[in-house]
C-alpha cells in the first residue's frame, strides 16, 4: 500500500455499478472534489470496499420510490471521509452485527453476508476505519470510511 487519488477508487466503483441491470433508475451522486485527495492505501482494495459499499446501497435502494446515493470525501485533521449514503429502509437493529462474516438479511443468490467484513478488515489493515449508522436527517443508511493521509 502507498499514496493513492481517493478519487480513482471511487471513480473505478461507480463505473463498474453503474453497469449493472437496473442502474437506469439509480442515480449515484458522487461529489467528485476538484484536487486530488491523497490517501495511504492501494487502488484495488479500496475499489472493492466501495463496490462492496455502493452495491449495499443499491440493493436498499431498489423498493424506494426516489432512489438516491451520494458518495462525499470530506477532509477531517489528518484524515479523509469518504461517505456513501442511500435513502433506503435503513441498517438493522444491531448495527454492529452487519460486520460479522456471513451476517446477512438476504437469499442466498442476493449476499453470503461478507462484503462488510471484509471490507472493515481491508480499512483497518490501511490503518483507516469503517462504521455504519442510520441517517439522522432522514431514511437511509450512512457508511464512513477513514483514511490515513499517510502512511
Ligand atoms: P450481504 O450484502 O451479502 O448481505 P454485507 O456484509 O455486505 O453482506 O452486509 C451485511 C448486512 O448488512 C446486509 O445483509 C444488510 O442487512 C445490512 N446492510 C448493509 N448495507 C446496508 C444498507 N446500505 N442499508 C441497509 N442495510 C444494509
Ligand atoms: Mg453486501
Amino acid at each position: 500500500p502507498s499514496q493513492v487519488d481517493l478519487r480513482q477508487p471511487v471513480d473505478a466503483a461507480i463505473k463498474i455499478i453503474n453497469a449493472q441491470d437496473g442502474m437506469e433508475r439509480i442515480a449515484i451522486d458522487w461529489q467528485r472534489p476538484p484536487e486530488p485527495a491523497m490517501v495511504h492505501g492501494d487502488l484495488i482494495r479500496i475499489e472493492q470496499v466501495m463496490v462492496n459499499l455502493l452495491s449495499n446501497a443499491v440493493q436498499a435502494v431498489e423498493a424506494v420510490a426516489e432512489p438516491r446515493i451520494s458518495v462525499q470525501i470530506e477532509e477531517r485533521g489528518q484524515q479523509l471521509l469518504c461517505r456513501v449514503q442511500d435513502n433506503g429502509p435503513g441498517l438493522p437493529a444491531n448495527t454492529e452485527q452487519i460486520f460479522e462474516p456471513f451476517f446477512t438479511t438476504k437469499s442466498m443468490k442476493q449476499g453470503l453476508g461478507l462484503g462488510l467484513s471484509i471490507s472493515r478488515q481491508i480499512m483497518d489493515a490501511l490503518g483507516g476505519s469503517l462504521v455504519g449508522h442510520n441517517r439522522a436527517d432522514q431514511h437511509g443508511a450512512e457508511f464512513v470510511l477513514s483514511f490515513q493521509t499517510r502512511a
